[in-house]
């Protein structure tokens, strides 16, 4: 199984263009790790997790094709993990036969696509379907999906509420797993039982305030409580002894450098993701995690751990 970050940035992405603060002022200057997409993780060539407003972009900046794609799981409508002009790119492709793409999420964000284009184009759900080769299924927390070669196993997130359904997502391929874990606070025990029978090989983890001292949200987590979460799916066998743990969904208001996260991280077993970064999991995972857009290898991140 190959990860992919698409993007590692929350909300706005790093830099912000209508901000001047520090973080957005370096990763305006710097580019590279500092620069972090809307969030946005792609399994092998063929399932996409989240398809923000930035999604496109990042493809296109990694030099990647989505034209093998088949399923696509949207874990939330919040507007940087659901833009509803994704669907509308796949339909002026010329000389493309696209797979019909199969997609899950919650039924409210669902509903919001298919509100979308009966506003802006007049299409029914019929319609959508046909004219974005398309499918669309609701999954909740509990669910289990079999797609192509995926087994999906859908978790409670802490985020959201009566009015907004959000969902993290497992991944299981024949060789591997993946645990998504972008967008939640501290997990409940209630997703504590749920994910104790399984066990992954990666898990890229909310660490959206960071190290905020005046941020409170219960919907996303410190850097602590990310820290916390992967020690325990370590110690509880979720995670493999030697996978990976990623903190990410970076927000420019959490300062610091790409370089300042991962020294901050490396100590405590977990990475910062960036944009471009590649995990190869399960079968062929002695071939060193690499990255598509630099030659810079894993040690230099603590990747090691
Ligand atoms: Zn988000
Ligand atoms: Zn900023
Ligand atoms: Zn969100």
């Amino acid at each position: 199984m190959i990860v992919t970050i698409l993007g590692s940035g929350g909300g706005t992405g790093i830099p912000n263009p209508f901000c001047q603060c520090p973080t957005c002022e370096t990763a305006r200057q710097h580019g590279g790790r500092d620069r972090r997409n809307a969030p946005a993780v792609l399994i092998n060539d063929d399932l996409l997790i989240d398809c923000g407003p930035d999604v496109i972009n990042s493809a296109r900046q990694l030099g990647l094709s989505l034209a093998s794609l088949q399923a696509l799981v949207i874990t939330h409508r919040h507007s940087d993990h659901l833009d509803p002009w994704f669907f509308r790119s796949r339909r002026s492709v010329k000389n493309t036969e696209l797979p019909l793409l199969t997609v899950y999420g919650p039924r409210d964000a669902l509903d919001s696509v298919f509100d979308f284009y009966a506003r802006t184009f007049g299409w029914n759900r019929p319609m959508l379907e046909q004219e974005t080769r398309t499918i669309w299924h609701p999954v909740e927390s509990g669910s289990r999906k079999l797609i192509g070669r995926y087994r999906l196993q859908f978790f409670p997130a802490t985020h959201g509420d009566a009015m907004l359904q959000a969902v993290l997502v497992g991944v299981r391929d024949a060789q591997a797993g993946y645990f998504h874990c972008y967008d939640s606070g501290p997990l409940t025990e209630e997703a504590w039982a749920m994910l104790s029978d399984q066990r992954f090989d990666a898990a890229a983890i909310d660490a959206t305030i960071g190290r905020q001292d005046d941020f409170a949200s219960t919907e996303h987590m410190t850097a602590a409580q990310a820290i916390e979460t992967a020690q325990r799916l370590r110690e509880m066998g979720i995670l493999a002894p030697e996978g990976y743990a990623l903190a990410t969904h970076f927000v420019h208001q959490d300062a610091g450098s790409h370089e300042e996260k991962a020294a901050f991280y490396a100590p405590q077993g977990m990475t910062p993701a960036y944009d471009g970064l590649r995990l190869t999991l399960g079968e062929g995972a002695e071939t060193p995690p690499e990255e598509i857009d630099s030659a810079e290898d894993w040690e230099a991140s603590g990747m090691q751990e």
